[in-house]
């Protein structure tokens, strides 16, 4: 390269890392953790005769919905079409908005549009980077009127908000008791996006059971989506989960991810000897069910689930040792009373104003070290498709904004080697220390 190519950044990059050594291999942000017993299921299932969803598939969901405490769990093709049905059963169309956070990855607000529902943003509580329930009851007392009906009516659009959609970030649980409580004076049903929180507990019970609810409603539904994408605590290489206390709703649900063939248990029964070919079609469904070697994937991840969380813990730690030599320089992910952590996210925070770097030369330089990471999340409304049609701007939400802008999630993963995340954890916090102003 001629000096003349050489961009300014690629100087900065070196001066930024000084004479730290690269890791001797790159540290992927988010591998999963496959070994034998996953090879041998999904081998199984490969040679069992019936590939898409079946046995395994039903299977799956007992597990699920045992592990979690639900009376009912549907596996689907992804938490993308879990929120996207689970949204649609609820009852919400065009004329309905629901409430959500900025601080979320595309999939939650997108759901809503499939369904023509308009998603209403609410800011973040700067601790945990969860939707702020006391925003969400100053924006319908002040930004809506009680209908006749009961229902809170947006005031500028007239909108009907029939829902929450609050994000566990990270895998840290959002106030449940605060966000149901908001439901029931308001006459608002929930959707929890838990794409995060396999392992996840508010107050003794896993995110997903039943019992959360407070209050008993007939017409205030409550669904919860899981994602086992294939950066997820437990994955499937895609696949996702809807529970919920509502037999009905699930049932409906099943109906919808398989073009609405009334009877979707009997797919599979369809092809053996006791089976017939005849089925109907009632409402036009979508294509969004989990298939067998998913499901063998999800079954011998779901085995060894504490033992992951466990190595996720482990790894926590040895960031949060690293770091605590310079408290000044970073704000570390916190863990509130009553709350269990996944620890789906290691979400580390700059103090931005200690530091000679920003969080994207951050970054750069741990990528030329060999240590990758990630961002959670680009907030939705700087989203080109977001932006107009949304209608917020830069500054609508500054809390979540200021997360965005000196957010790093470090790797955690439990595919990862101890010493690797070890050594990350000190090359990060001697660039860091580098790095930092002085005085
Ligand atoms: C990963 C993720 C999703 C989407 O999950 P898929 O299974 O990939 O559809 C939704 N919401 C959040 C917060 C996520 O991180």
């Amino acid at each position: 390269m001629t000096k003349t190519d050489a961009p300014s950044m690629a100087d900065n990059l070196t001066k930024l890392i000084g004479n730290l050594k690269p890791l001797k291999a790159f540290v992927n942000f988010s591998p999963p953790k496959i070994g034998p017993l996953e090879i041998e299921a999904v081998t199984q299932a490969l040679t069992s005769g019936w590939l898409t969803t079946g046995p395994r598939a039903e299977r799956f969901e007992k597990v699920m919905s045992e592990y979690l405490g639900s009376q009912g769990a549907l596996a689907l093709s992804s938490c993308t079409a879990a929120l996207h049905i689970g949204l649609k059963v609820m009852g919400l169309g065009p004329g309905d908005a629901v409430i959500t956070t900025p601080l979320t990855f595309v999939s939650t607000t997108h759901a809503a549009v499939y369904n023509g529902v308009r998603p209403f943003l609410v800011d973040v509580s700067p601790d945990t980077g969860n939707i702020d329930p006391q925003k969400i009851a100053d924006f319908l007392e002040t930004e809506c009127v009680r209908d006749s009906d009961g229902f809170q009516l947006h005031k500028k659009t007239g909108l009907k908000v029939r829902a929450l959609v609050p994000v566990h970030y990270a895998g840290h649980p959002v106030d449940l008791t605060a966000l149901w409580q908001i439901c029931g004076s308001f006459n608002l049903s929930m959707l929890e996006d838990a794409a995060h929180a396999l392992g996840s507990k508010f107050n003794d019970l896993s995110v997903g059971h039943d019992g959360h609810r407070g209050f008993e409603s007939q017409d205030l539904t409550s669904l919860v989506a899981f994602s086992f994408y294939a950066t997820k605590n437990v994955s499937t290489g895609e696949g996702g989960l809807l529970t919920s206390p509502s037999p009905t709703l699930l049932a409906r649900a099943r109906k919808l991810a398989a073009y609405g063939i009334t009877d979707a248990r009997r797919i599979w029964a369809r092809y053996s000897p006791k089976g017939t070919w005849a089925y109907d079609v009632d409402e036009v469904g979508f294509k969004a069910n989990f298939t067998d070697l998913q499901a063998a994937l999800g079954l011998a991840q779901m085995s060894q689930l504490g033992e992951f969380l466990d190595l996720r813990v482990r790894n926590v730690q040895i960031w949060n040792a690293a770091f605590s030599d310079i408290a000044d320089l970073v704000e570390l992910p916190t863990v509130r009373k009553g709350a269990v952590h996944s620890w789906h996210l290691y979400p580390l925070r700059l103090r931005t104003k200690k530091l000679n770097i920003g969080r994207d030369e951050f970054i750069k330089a741990l990528k030329a070290l060999n240590i990758g990471t990630s961002v959670m999340f680009i907030p939705i409304h700087y989203h080109s498709c977001y932006k107009d049609f949304l209608g917020y701007g830069q500054g609508d939400f500054p809390i979540a904004e200021d997360f965005f802008s000196r957010v790093v999630s470090l790797p955690i993963s439990p595919a990862t080697p101890k010493n690797d995340i070890e050594e990350a954890a000190q090359l990060a916090v001697k660039l860091l220390k580098q790095n930092a102003k002085l005085g």
